[in-house]
């Protein structure tokens, strides 16, 4: 029997997990990659000795469940990764220098936010059990085709406490939520509101995001991004598949509703039996298929639904070890502008002396981040594009100065990647690393894996699910070839 050919459009986290699988399968495939890496947005870069990573700061899975088994399968986790748990999940200064910390142990904070507040106790005791009931959430290991009335009957009892959570709280922001809470404290009310109100930014995303901590199961991994691709990547090869990289898909070819290949901005065809799109799902949909297999779901989510705001990324690399106090240091003072960007949301610092493989010995690599909307970006080239850089790079050692006071002699390299950086490497649509926006509006709703009307293609990756991340990225991917191997009525083995 000749191998059917599977074609994957993108060779990040979603295209290479796709790509494992079908491997696995016993597919003929090929990822078609427009970058010189695979890894997409986790990735990393190197810059005299140091390394600045982009993506990784945790992940989902790294102790049980369902996410688990993908990384273990997909090599991501393997006996020679070392995931890192941090106590502290942030800590936040304020504009007075005023110091909260967010710990990854919902028991520890709840002490923490009862001495910080002990007027609120019953609100926080209040969110931090809606928190612990949120930790016993069990993601699916099948795509719904997949799943047998048995399976939901047998998880049904378990999740009960989490269908409230969500039942109550799946259709409100923060700010509602916070609300419903009726806090006293001003402090804690100007750091809530503040770090989380103030968009649509849904609660349940808030509230399910420590649950994952407190399990222990959202740990971070030594080595950051890069490797976490390159032991994909591995996998791939070693089941022999195809990555051609610098080559970048412009369309499907569609004959007869049914996907049979691609074709290249070379003008290079491939053909295919089956297609996954795994890039960027703004492009795949309306540009590589031309906007002609959309369902109203879709085109309202591409209208309507809310994209990350996009990150500028300053790394430093500092000649000397910085004291690590926490992963994530976030300065919250609206006050403040880098650049023409003003940081309505703060700035974070990432101080990655926790990770040794990041700078030489005695050395630190230092990542500081902040949201800036695609509008100021969109329309800037050339001179004023480095005219903007040369001034984010002088604000930035000023914030950085603000965190560690005399610093700025021992900065020996500085590398700033803008939102069109992002753009430009991976093609993600404006620069929304994360894709959709978790919201009071779709946090309940996702899109299907298959466009109305085509056969033979199947789309997996960040775009599929509002909040994006790793986790689903590798679980589509993961699920495109289940149902490649039910409509080929093969059986999906993992090996
Ligand atoms: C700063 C930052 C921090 C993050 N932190 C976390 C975190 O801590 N935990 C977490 O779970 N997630 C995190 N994420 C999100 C996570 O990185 C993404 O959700 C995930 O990597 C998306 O994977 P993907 O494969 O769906 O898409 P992408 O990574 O965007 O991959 C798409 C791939 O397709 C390629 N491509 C695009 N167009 C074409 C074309 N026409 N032809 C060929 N190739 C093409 C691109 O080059 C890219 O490699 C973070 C992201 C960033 C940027």
């Amino acid at each position: 029997m000749t191998q059917k050919k599977i074609v994957i459009i993108g060779g990040g986290v979603a295209g290479l997990s796709a790509g494992i699988y079908a491997a696995m399968n016993g597919f003929d495939t090929e990822i078609i990659e427009m970058h010189s890496v695979a890894g997409g947005q986790c990735t990393a870069w190197d810059r005299k000795k140091y390394r600045f990573d982009y993506c990784l700061h945790w992940l989902v899975g790294t102790s049980h469940g369902a996410f688990h088994e993908i990384w273990k399968e997909t090599n991501v986790l393997n006996n020679q990764t070392e995931v890192i748990n941090h106590e502290i999940h942030s800590r936040i200064l304020d504009k007075d220098g005023n110091e909260f910390i967010i710990y990854s142990n919902i028991d520890r904070w709840e002490k923490y936010l009862v001495e910080f507040a002990p007027e609120d106790e019953a609100s926080i005791r209040k969110m931090c059990n809606d928190m612990r009931k949120s930790a016993l959430l069990e993601p699916f290991a099948t795509p719904p085709e997949f799943r047998s009335l048995i399976e939901y009957i047998t998880i049904l009892p378990k999740m009960m406490p989490i269908l409230n959570v969500v039942r109550k709280f799946g259709r409100l922001s923060c700010e509602d939520y916070f609300d419903t809470l009726k806090l006293k404290n001003e402090k804690l009310k100007s750091v809530l509101y503040g770090m989380y109100g103030g968009s649509n930014f849904s609660a349940l995303a808030f509230i399910f995001m420590l649950g994952w901590f407190h399990q222990k199961n959202a740990g971070y991994i030594k080595g950051g991004s890069y490797p976490f691709a390159q032991r994909m990547v591995g996998k791939f090869e070693k089941l022999g598949g195809k990555i051609t990289y610098k080559k970048r898909v412009e369309k499907i070819i569609v004959e007869n509703n049914k996907a049979k290949g691609v074709i290249l901005t070379d003008g290079t065809k491939i053909a295919a039996d089956y297609v996954i799109g795994a890039a960027d799902g703004y492009s795949t949909i309306y540009k590589m298929l031309e906007g002609k297999y959309v369902s109203k779901e879709i085109d309202h989510a591409y209208k309507n639904w809310e994209l990350f705001t996009p990150l500028v990324q300053v790394s430093f690399g500092i000649n000397k070890h910085v004291e690590f106090e926490a992963p994530n240091l976030i300065v919250h003072n609206t006050d403040l502008s880098i650049g023409q960007t003003k940081l309505d949301a703060g700035f974070s610092v990432m101080n990655y002396a926790f990770d040794s493989t990041m700078a030489p010995e005695g050395k630190t690599a230092i990542v500081m981040r902040y949201e800036s909307p695609w509008e100021l970006w969109k329309n800037i080239d050339g001179e004023a594009y480095q005219k903007e850089k040369i001034q984010i790079e002088k604000d930035a050692i000023e914030k950085l100065e603000m965190v560690y006071p005399g610093i700025s002699e021992f900065i020996e390299v500085i590398d700033i990647a803008t939102p069109k950086t992002d753009v430009r490497y991976t093609g993600v649509k404006d620069g929304a690393y994360e894709g959709f926006m978790p919201t009071k509006e779709n946090m309940m709703k996702s899109l299907k894996m298959t466009l109305p009307k085509l056969q033979n293609f199947y789309m997996a990756g960040q775009w599929l699910s509002p909040g994006g991340g790793l986790p689903p990225a590798a679980q589509t991917g993961k699920f495109s070839v289940m149902l490649i191997c039910k409509k080929e009525k093969q059986k999906f083995v993992v090996k």
